[in-house]
């Protein structure tokens, strides 16, 4: 399976901003944007002042989104596609299909310092959905669905320290976490003003419409 290769820190200087990529380093004074907050490479700081074209920004915003997310190309445009049928504002129901993904809300309830580390976690079978195990990242949780780490999991170092430092970030209000259950309910859906990420979605709808 494709994956990205790049270091993550490289990531957020090229997009300009802080993707929360590398847990809780990203809220440290070790974040690599704090100390270099312009593109990596020899024309880095030049490319931070060149004027962006139309297109350039919405394929920024479309970049943004993806990369927050870990996703190839392939499967982002598939979110997109789905986002586009039926009623309903495209961008933030591209955006909420994103949140819905399982190893999204292991991240955001706390059992994952990242979204990288949620998907290796999910993908190694360490969560159940409602009772059953689900291994598959892009599962797409609705609201009621309850998450918990499995019993014989709980004492792995990655969840338990994940766990210790999630109030660093916080947890959004549309979720729930039980600490001392190890387990975390999905309440309802975020709407857009939730959802605090700084991506202009109506770019990207607007890169693909093209
Ligand atoms: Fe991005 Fe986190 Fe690296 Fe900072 S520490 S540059 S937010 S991945």
């Amino acid at each position: 399976m494709a994956r990205y290769t790049e270091s993550v820190c490289r990531i957020c200087r090229s997009e300009g901003l802080k993707l929360f990529l590398k847990g809780d380093r990203c809220y440290s004074d070790k974040c690599a944007i704090e100390r270099r907050g312009y593109a990596p490479g020899e024309h880095g700081q030049m490319r931070a002042r060149k004027k962006k074209s139309d297109y350039g920004i919405q394929l920024r915003e479309k970049q943004k989104l993806k990369r927050m997310f870990r996703l190839m190309e392939k499967q982002f445009h598939g979110y997109f596609f789905k986002a586009e049928r039926g009623k309903g504002v495209t961008g933030t129901k591209l955006l909420i299909m994103l949140e819905r993904r399982l190893d999204n809300m292991v991240y955001r309830l706390g059992f994952a310092g990242s979204r990288d580390e949620a998907r290796q976690l999910v993908r190694h079978g360490h969560f159940l959905v409602n009772g059953k195990k689900v291994d598959i990242p892009s599962y797409l949780t609705t609201i009621g669905d309850k998450i918990e780490v499995r019993v014989k999991s709980r004492n792995i170092a990655k969840i338990l320290e994940a766990m210790d430092t999630v109030a660093r970030r916080g947890i959004p209000q549309w979720l729930e976490m039980d600490k001392d259950n190890f387990s975390g309910l999905v309440k309802m859906m975020p709407n857009r003003e939730e959802l605090t990420m700084p991506i202009q979605e109506q770019m990207v709808v607007e890169f693909y419409s093209k």
